[in-house]
């Protein structure tokens, strides 16, 4: 379906209910997708669609075929835990994990739900790197069995949000106070997308925003790379983001400053 995979419907949180989820990626070795060394599980679908996105080939929902090439594979909750029982020494030496990313992983909430269950009852640390974009009774469900959420904060001006990723921000706003009043462990992450994201009225308002929380989460700068476009290329998407260039250090440290002066503590990731 080369060119077409733009099948996302905004309004759409869950879709796959059952015991067998669709992957398109599994990643070794992760140092970025929380503590220690992890397992990167790639789920398929996102209700999002932002313009900057590294993984376009993950986004519409199911298996396809896309440029002649199978994105995803269908795995039982068994199969998935055998793979990420592979790499468990890594875990045990650092502290590491399983980080479930996507795509959207709460697109696939019951077989999301029951991985974690099986991952947890192995004594397997449990990550999940969200969007939001989801009913909050799928966060009820789990926050109990989840160890810690990248909770991905992008833009706070609700138009924008709408305009750069096609979807409200509402839920996502509301989703992450749910989280933070819950007690629950968060790293909030913030892409850094030139001209869209990485201004000061945006930064400041996402400042603003989490300065209310009483414990402040840690903040994950992602700056934006170009990566991705070879992807766009080969899948034969369109790329929106053609004339943006990556940001420079002193940009990525003035950023990193306006959270650092009220207090944040600041990451970036990938340096
Ligand atoms: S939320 Fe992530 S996977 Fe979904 S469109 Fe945005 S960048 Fe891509």
């Amino acid at each position: 379906m080369t060119g077409t995979h733009y099948c996302n419907e905004p309004n759409l949180f869950l879709i796959n209910m059952s015991s067998t989820g669709i992957i398109f990626n599994i990643q070794r070795f992760s140092v970025n997708d929380g503590p220690g060394i992890r397992t990167t599980v790639f789920m398929k679908g996102c209700p999002l669609g932002c313009r900057w996105c590294h993984n376009p080939e993950s986004r519409s929902f199911g298996i396809e075929k896309i440029s002649g090439q199978a994105v995803g594979k269908e795995y039982l909750i068994d199969e998935l835990l055998e793979e990420i029982e592979k790499d468990r020494i890594f875990y045990d030496e650092s502290g590491g994990g399983v980080t479930f990313s996507g795509g959207e992983p709460l697109s696939q909430p019951e077989f999301l739900k029951g991985i974690i269950k099986k991952c947890k009852n192995a004594g397997i640390h449990c990550a999940i790197d969200t969007a939001g974009y989801a009913k909050k009774e799928i966060f009820k469900e789990l926050i109990g069995i989840t160890d810690l959420f990248l909770y991905d904060i992008k833009l706070i001006d609700p138009v924008q949000h709408l305009k750069y990723t096609d979807v409200s921000n509402h839920e996502i706003l509301e989703n992450l106070d749910y989280l933070v009043k819950n007690k629950v462990k968060i790293i909030v992450r913030l892409p850094l997308i030139p001209e869209i994201t990485a201004i000061d009225k945006n930064i400041e308002q996402i400042r603003d925003f989490l300065k209310k929380y009483k414990k402040t989460p840690e903040i994950n700068l992602l700056p934006y790379h170009r990566i991705a476009e070879n992807k766009y290329i080969k899948y034969g998407f369109k790329y929106m983001m053609i004339n943006k260039k990556e940001l420079d250090n002193a940009e990525i440290k003035h950023f990193q400053e306006i959270f650092i002066n009220s207090g944040f503590n600041v990451n970036i990731e990938g340096n």
